[in-house]
């Protein structure tokens, strides 16, 4: 189980989640990835290996906005590269999310999936998520995130977000989860440390919790 770091807020999102996740580098990774949400748009990054790499490859791109989550991988189920690193996509690339742990029945979820047509793209165990919340969205990333999970079995800690909705949703079940609270901007992590720089008030939500978080505050 690898890092975590999401942020929406009105500060720059990129040099908020590097630093979180070079708070987490700790840890130890085989790959990184940012998904930024801006104006209706996702735009993701993920290299294989250190994270000076992804830094050097942000750096080179206009890329930024106001909600953003981020990953530091530990491989569990495919090979550590470029493709498997988190954040993954849904089929159309309006959902992106982030995943710390395992998803027991991923096969036979990807089995289902590709059935309903869905192109599962990397070698993860985590892909599927993304594909199961596009199966149940109707405009409302909250209620499809929470019908997603009651058909998963395993372990999670999740962070997802949807190019067209200003919230974060946060999920956990056996892999650690907080939420930061800021002043007009919140966090969301796999540990304290990515986010104490930021602020000390900090929410550990337990097993089978689940929170909406927007720049406002958090349900
Ligand atoms: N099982 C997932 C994967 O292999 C997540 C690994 C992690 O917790 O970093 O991508």
């Amino acid at each position: 189980m690898c890092g975590i770091i999401g942020y929406i807020g009105d500060k720059k999102t990129i040099p908020i989640l590097i630093n979180g996740l070079q708070k987490l580098e700790y840890r130890g990774y085989d790959s990184a990835g940012v998904c930024i949400s801006n104006n209706g748009d996702l735009k993701t990054i993920k290299k294989k290996g250190k994270l000076q790499k992804l830094v050097d490859t942000i750096a080179t791109q206009d890329i930024d906005g106001p909600i953003g989550i981020a990953h530091t991988r530990w491989a569990t189920h495919g090979e550590p590269n470029e493709k498997n690193a988190h954040p993954h996509l849904d089929c159309k690339g309006e959902i992106a999310i982030v995943h710390n742990g395992i998803i027991e029945n991923y096969s036979s979820l990807k089995k289902l999936l590709e059935k309903h047509g869905h192109k599962i793209e990397s070698d993860t165990d985590s892909e599927i998520i993304a594909h199961l919340v596009e199966k149940f969205y109707k405009d409302d990333l909250e209620s499809a995130v929470r019908e997603a999970l009651q058909l998963v079995d395993g372990a999670f800690g999740l962070a997802v977000i949807h190019k067209n909705e200003k919230k974060i949703i946060a999920a956990r079940r056996g892999s650690p989860l907080i939420i930061g609270i800021g002043k007009n901007e919140m966090f969301v992590a796999s540990d304290v440390p990515a986010i104490l720089e930021h602020t000390k008030k900090v929410i550990y939500l337990n097993d089978n919790e689940m929170a909406t978080i927007s720049q406002g505050g958090y349900e």
